[in-house]
């Protein structure tokens, strides 16, 4: 299809002066870019390539490997998780020694939330939602299962599928008996932002633990971990901190817990001396004692530039920029895709949505196909009827957000999505 500039002129003016009003426009200068037609709407699952990470790379391979071998673990491998996670600390608003980075997200939530389960024994209740992500459920589940007793995930329902199901999980939080109270705190399908605040201080006046997953603030909402009490996080870093397919994830825990908590996989990395080779199992202090294994050190470094970047903007004003952006996209959605069957399905106030938009359309997988093929942009889709649209701030220009509403218009216009009815791949 034509990709060239569309006839709305006066739109496109705007979204150029937006950009040129954009205090971090050149941030998306330290990204690799290799087709500037093409609009990248998928940030928030798998962030750009930052230009300084290859660098990085490199230099582990052919310097620290290549070269220095077995010493590079006394000069500087050892401390990557601890050293990662304090660059990392200020953008969750967490305290220095609060933050690691280890294995995948799905391997932390299990640590912090069998900690927590352990720290509570008597409690038979771990609360949820029905927003959050499959792979949280599935943990929690299957961490009642193996501690057993009478431990059950309770998954609490949106009134909508859009907003969380705040007064709801408080009244089920004051029924009592819960050990853990587990959510994302902006959840992946409608972009809804839990008031972290809030329902950690619920939890709290219910005497249970409480874990946040921020794979999808982290890098694009401020999330003040440490200011609102809260006991443990988990995160993804490919998303919006830009770190590569498979980074390794980050895990928080408050520094009063640290070492009262205990990691339910006791590994070697864990443990007080890890070269003192005992048999017997001492959990080193502070928040080392939620490593487990040898620390990948090859995509530690990849991730160190997207997480330095976002450091060294801040949040407050990464978040500014991703309000700008979502707000523009709600405004030309309600005024260009709405009359072509399109709703918005995240929530309409800044304050409750994270860096995401989602728009419900009965056709949402054909057009996604299409988009995809024929128009270049790339969202995600989904099911059953969802097309999101990631504004990764660091990457994403006003333009582009101008660019990809008109070509989806364009798409369902021209019933270019018919040809996709049907079709199917692997990974949406
Ligand atoms: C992306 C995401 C994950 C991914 O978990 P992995 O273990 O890295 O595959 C988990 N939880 C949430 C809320 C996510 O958005």
């Amino acid at each position: 299809m034509d990709l060239g500039p569309f006839p709305d002129t006066a739109g496109h003016d705007r979204a150029t002066t937006l950009d040129a009003a954009d205090p971090l426009a050149g941030e998306r200068d330290a990204f690799v870019v290799t087709d500037p037609e093409l609009v990248y709407l998928d940030g928030n699952s798998l962030g750009r390539l930052p230009t300084d990470a290859p660098g990085l790379v490199d230099d582990v391979v052919q310097r620290q490997w290549g070269e220095r071998l077995i010493r590079s673990w006394n000069e500087g491998w050892w401390e990557l998780p601890a050293r990662l996670g304090d660059l990392l600390a200020p953008v969750v608003g967490a305290r220095s020694g609060e933050v690691l980075l280890s294995e995948s997200t799905s391997t932390n939530l299990f640590k912090l939330a069998g900690a927590a389960l352990l720290a509570r024994p008597g409690r038979s209740r771990v609360l949820t939602d029905d927003l959050n992500f499959p792979t949280d459920v599935h943990v929690l589940d299957g961490l009642c299962r193996l501690l057993g007793g009478d431990r059950r995930v309770e998954v609490v329902a949106s009134p909508d599928g859009v907003r969380g199901p705040v007064e709801e999980l408080e009244a089920a939080l004051a029924e009592g008996d819960v050990a853990l109270l587990s959510l994302s705190h902006v959840v992946y399908r409608s972009g809804y932002a839990y008031d972290v605040a809030r329902l950690t201080e619920a939890a709290h006046a219910a005497g249970a633990l409480v874990l946040w997953d921020c794979s999808h603030s982290v890098g694009s909402v401020p999330v003040g971990l440490a200011e609102a009490g809260v006991d443990l996080a988990v995160g993804c870093s490919y998303k919006h901190l830009n770190g590569g397919p498979g980074a390794p994830a980050w895990l928080y825990v408050r520094e009063e817990l640290q070492d009262e908590l205990s990691n339910p996989i006791t590994g070697w990395f864990g443990h007080a001396e890890p070269f003192g080779f005992d048999l017997g199992f001492e959990p080193a202090r502070g928040i080392r004692r939620f490593a487990v294994g040898t620390t990948p050190v090859l995509s530690m470094a990849a991730a160190e530039a997207g997480i330095a970047q976002v450091a060294r903007v801040g949040i407050d004003a990464v978040r500014a920029k991703s309000v700008a952006l979502s707000s523009y996209l709600v405004e030309l959605a309600d005024e260009v895709l709405v009359p072509l069957g399109f709703e918005l399905a995240s929530p309409r106030e800044p304050a409750r949505r994270g860096g995401q938009v989602a728009l419900r359309h009965d056709d949402a997988w054909p057009i996604t196909r299409a988009l995809v093929q024929d128009a270049k942009v790339l969202p995600d889709f989904r099911a059953p009827d969802v097309l999101r649209l990631g504004l990764a701030a660091l990457t994403t220009s006003f333009l582009d957000v101008h660019t990809a509403v008109h070509r989806i218009a364009a798409v369902v216009r021209d019933g270019r999505h018919e040809a996709y009815r049907g079709t199917t791949a692997t990974v949406t």
